[in-house]
């Protein structure tokens, strides 16, 4: 049976302007639809704009942002055009693997876990062939900024992932210190479970005309 044409449709992966070969990915991996994020993250961060996104983990927050980021790489930069700063190891070790699987049809994106308690050597190593993604906790980012290992000169995207969390443990200074000393005109997705006064403000000084969505369990709020 055909559905009424005035019913709203659930849009699909091919809608939102992900890359064919992020499509193919994505097929390869059974994802059948784009969660509610996903529906509102995708588009905005394809179109350029800012975002502010009040989403718990299990809503498909991650694919919402590592989607559109890897859609929109320039693969032959080869300084870091993607950074996403995480509270802990683990969970930036989960957003890496995330990105690795979402570019598997993509040939030569290559994405650097960078967290405390690993060894420099394997960082400076892998920065020096050329990365485009890194997925870090923000002291470990600072000590690279610090040192002059890491090249953000060119960072097109930076991502707050769990920002709330990162706060708790006691990272304000350095996020907000990563968000100043990177580039004015850098996209920027801020993503936090709570919304407290803190992070209202870090939004309103380095964040430019945000999107703001809410995503609760099933259903996602555009909020402007
Ligand atoms: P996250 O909220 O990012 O931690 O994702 C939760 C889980 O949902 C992960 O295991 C993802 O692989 C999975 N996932 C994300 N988006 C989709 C989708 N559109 N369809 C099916 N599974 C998904």
């Amino acid at each position: 049976m055909n559905e009424p044409a005035d019913l709203p449709t659930t849009p699909s992966f091919a809608d939102l302007g992900l890359r064919t070969e992020i499509l193919a990915a994505l097929d390869a991996l059974g994802y059948e639809e784009p969660t509610p994020i996903q529906r509102e993250t995708i588009p905005t961060i394809i179109g350029g704009q800012d975002l502010l996104g009040q989403a718990a983990t299990g809503t498909g927050k991650t694919a919402a942002f590592a989607l559109p980021i890897l859609s929109r790489l320039d693969l032959a930069q080869k300084t870091p055009q993607a950074l996403v700063l995480a509270p802990t190891r683990e969970l930036a070790l989960q957003v890496c693997e995330a990105f690795e699987k979402y570019a598997g049809r993509l040939t030569g994106v290559h994405v650097l876990p960078v967290y405390g308690g690993q060894g420099y050597g394997v960082q400076l190593s892998a920065l020096a062939r050329g990365v485009h993604v890194v997925v870090g906790t923000p002291g470990r980012i600072m000590d690279h900024l610090e040192k002059g290992t890491l090249d953000l000169t060119h960072l097109r995207f930076l991502v707050l992932d769990e920002a709330d969390e990162m706060l708790n443990m006691g990272f304000a200074e350095d996020v907000e210190t990563i968000l100043a000393d990177t580039p004015d005109d850098k996209q920027v997705a801020l993503f936090s479970a709570t919304m407290p006064a803190q992070i209202r403000r870090i939004s309103s000084k380095y964040l430019n005309d945000p999107e703001e969505i809410v995503v609760k369990s099933k259903t996602t709020t555009s909020v402007n």
